[in-house]
């Protein structure tokens, strides 16, 4: 199998994973959890995000985390930008990496965001031309990518139009994201070969969810395609393993364990991870959703 050499891994949990937790994290614990993932060889963290402090109140310490973290050369640290407003708190922040959103649902769309993908659109525009003049890489997620929780299935045409309308706007980098986590290995790879028609894989990331159990599944899938570069999420964080219908990021543990038994180079100390898992989810009070983090926590020590 021609399998990339080496992936990128871009660590989600402090602010996808952070933001869908619904005990609320002390912001000197959202500090620590980001500088001990600082120094397990990850290059790319997602730290946290500019909305509006009602919008997501896990995140209103968003500024204060961002500028008080310890900042590693080599490592990129992104935040999320839904709007001009959160752009200005960005730049005063010293962010060098955004991270903006749509759906490839209109229904999502309008639920989540409370307007169409077009009119979300519009409010990437002028966030997207302020971070290039400011030479600030962009990320592009694209929600609902293997389908919708209220139109079902998406078609893989609309994702890559999507794709491609973003590039040409501006996106350095497109994350296809299963937010519902219900793709199949099949469906990611006939997703990703018609995308990459449009967009050069190495310009793509899959972001996945572990709802039906496929992401690790996807995620091979998708290094069969070219995909090098994956979203994951600490311990799983992203959905309360008590809530109904708890839709949890997949695990950086889990695809660390994958890319190190196919002997790919993610540049990652696993143990180290696994270590970080414990004291979040300790945080947290509940337990790892990570079966690898269970599993190799009595080795990390
Ligand atoms: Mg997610």
């Amino acid at each position: 199998m021609n399998f990339p050499k080496q992936v990128t891994m871009v660590e989600v949990g402090p602010r996808d994973g952070l933001q869908n937790e619904t005990i609320f994290v002390p912001t000197e614990v959202k500090i620590k959890l980001i500088d001990q993932l600082s120094v397990s060889g990850l290059t790319r963290i997602e730290a946290t995000s500019f909305v509006s402090a009602r919008a997501i109140p896990q995140l209103a310490d968003g500024e204060f985390v961002f500028q008080n973290i310890k900042k590693p050369s080599g490592i990129r640290f992104s935040a999320l930008v839904p709007n001009e407003l959160g752009m200005e708190k960005a730049l005063k922040a010293g962010v060098k990496e955004i991270a903006v959103f749509t759906a490839a649902s209109e229904t999502f769309n309008q639920r989540n965001i409370h307007c169409s993908i077009a009119e979300s659109i519009e409010r990437i525009k002028p966030v997207m031309e302020i971070a290039k003049n400011h030479d600030i890489f962009i990320r592009a997620y694209i929600s609902c990518v293997l389908g919708c929780p209220y139109e079902g299935t998406i078609s893989p045409q609309k994702v890559t139009a999507l794709s491609e309308e973003l590039i040409l706007l501006g996106a350095d980098e497109i994350s296809l994201g299963d937010t519902i986590g219900v793709g199949t290995p099949k469906q990611t790879q006939q997703l990703i070969e018609m995308v990459k028609q449009s967009v050069p894989v190495n310009q793509l990331a899959l972001h996945c969810h572990d709802t039906y159990g496929q992401a690790i599944a996807n995620i091979y899938a998708a290094l069969e395609c070219g995909i090098s570069c994956f979203d994951s999420s600490i311990a799983g964080l992203g959905g309360c393993p008590y809530a109904q219908g708890a839709t949890g990021n997949v695990a950086t543990e889990d695809v660390l364990y994958l890319m190190h038994g196919l002997g790919i180079d993610t540049g990652v100390d696993i143990y180290q991870i696994v270590r970080t898992g414990e004291m979040i989810c300790k945080a947290l009070g509940r337990p790892n959703q990570s079966k690898v983090g269970k599993a190799l926590l009595g080795m990390s020590k």
